[in-house]
């Protein structure tokens, strides 16, 4: 890349989050192989972060590519009205077989935030056909559920900023976050405002909806899986939906294939993507019951009101299938619980540090808080300096490798984040 392409970049393009006067520096990249990313100057980076959760089996493997390239040959998009396809059969059958067993009926879209926008339409839909006017979700603070805006309606309100869209925005119900720490002892009163919540908005409420066990980008926190066990029985007594947004723990990430395993509950709603297809494209899928794929099927409508452009894309699912079938082969358990073996050792050692407020581990997640927010620019140059690619936000500096980490790779991450914390200049202050 030219120093011209990389002006272009900054004057024209967009990045996360970002803004366009400001722009933070951006890295090029100009290959990805195994768990290292290769930036154009040649450096190779260990990667901590899975490309966001998405990258699981590392990058390049070889069976996902010959998947796709495989695919490509025969046929890339096919439009989904009318027609149908193997990939997708293929994938769809194995989303069902792989998941609790309640959860029958596939809808595959194109990105996670769509997955959401599909389960809460889904909900909707269900109350609708049931003749009865329900038109709010609950959920817990400290939540992510994507950048649409029904998925930014549940979004934490001072994280994802409800502010810029007062008065757009639906009033949606937010419980208090868990504080009952994953591997903590369960606190009675944990769950009382929620309770009180669910109990006064009874006859409003179409569905909860969370993310189990893993609260991700709302901050990345553990909380005690008997919160789900709590949640699911309230939902039965009420008949009220329970979705699980498993976009970001889904396909192994917090030890159990999917994070409500840890509390051996089944969501009525199941939402997936990220790991989806092996972090190689965009894909997401809601599973429903066959209950409410029914009741919305026999409303109003007659139909489930949503379709997009490129639903099932025959290369996503394609690749998304040899990506699973990898997963079936069921090495990622031994992977995962080395990850976090070795995790815990590099990191809980760093509590003692005056820098950090709290250390977290779970499956392959580890995360550091620190108690004051990174000096992103900083802390971004400091850690390609080191050989790792690690991008922290706010406070909290994590690590979520592919599964394929070698024990040598792990200890360049663990190694660069616990020096990061020896420098207060990579700190705001
Ligand atoms: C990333 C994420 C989403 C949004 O997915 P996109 O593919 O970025 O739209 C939704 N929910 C959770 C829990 C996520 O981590």
């Amino acid at each position: 890349m030219t120093p011209a392409d990389l002006t272009f970049d900054r004057q024209h393009i967009w990045h996360p989050y970002t803004s366009m006067t400001q722009p933070l520096p951006v890295y090029p990249v100009a290959r990805a192989d195994g768990c290292e990313l290769t930036l154009d100057s040649g450096e190779k980076l260990v990667d901590g972060m899975s490309s966001w959760w998405a990258a699981i089996h590392g990058y390049g493997h070889p069976r996902l590519v010959s998947a796709l390239q495989e695919q490509a040959g025969r046929m890339a998009h096919v439009m989904f009205g009318g027609i149908t396809h193997q990939p997708a059969v293929d994938l769809c059958r194995r989303l069902v077989e792989m998941t609790p067993q309640a959860l029958e009926c596939v809808f595959l879209a194109d990105s996670g935030s769509v997955a959401v926008e599909v389960a809460m339409k889904m909900a909707l839909q269900y109350w609708q056909a049931r003749g009865e006017a329900r038109l709010r979700f609950l959920t817990l603070r400290n939540g992510y559920h994507g950048d649409t805006f029904g998925a930014m309606s549940v979004c934490d309100p001072d994280n994802s900023m409800h502010s810029l869209w007062r008065g757009y925005l639906p009033d949606n119900l937010f419980a208090p976050a868990p504080t009952s720490r994953f591997d903590g002892e369960w606190d009675e009163r944990d769950i009382v405002p929620f309770a009180r919540l669910m109990a006064a908005h009874r006859h409003e409420i179409a569905a909860v909806i969370l993310e189990p066990v893993v609260q991700g980008a709302g901050g990345m926190r553990l909380y005690h899986p008997e919160w789900l066990r709590r949640i699911r029985r309230m939902c039965d007594r009420e008949g009220i939906l329970l979705i699980a947004d498993e976009i970001a723990t889904g396909f192994g990430r917090t030890g159990e294939l999917f994070a409500c395993q840890h509390a051996g509950i089944t969501p009525d709603i199941l939402c997936l993507g990220k790991a989806l297809t092996g972090g190689t494209m965009t894909l997401s899928a809601t599973l429903t019951t066959r209950e409410v794929a029914d009741t919305i099927s026999n409303g109003e409508a007659g139909c489930f009101m949503h379709g997009p452009t490129f639903m099932g894309n025959p290369l996503a699912c394609a690749v998304a299938s040899e990506s699973l079938a990898i997963l079936a082969e069921g090495h990622w358990q031994g992977q995962v619980l080395a990850i976090e073996t070795q995790l815990r050792d590099a990191l809980l050692a760093l509590r003692d540090n005056p820098q950090v407020a709290d250390v977290r581990v779970l499956g392959a997640i580890g995360v550091v808080e620190s108690r004051r927010p990174v000096n992103m620019a900083a802390i971004q140059r400091f850690f390609v300096d080191s050989g790792v690619w690690i991008r922290p936000f706010g406070r909290l500096i994590y690590l979520m490798p592919p599964y394929i980490i070698t024990p040598e790779q792990l200890t360049r991450l663990t190694d660069a984040l616990a020096r990061a914390l020896q420098k207060p200049e990579l700190f705001q202050s």
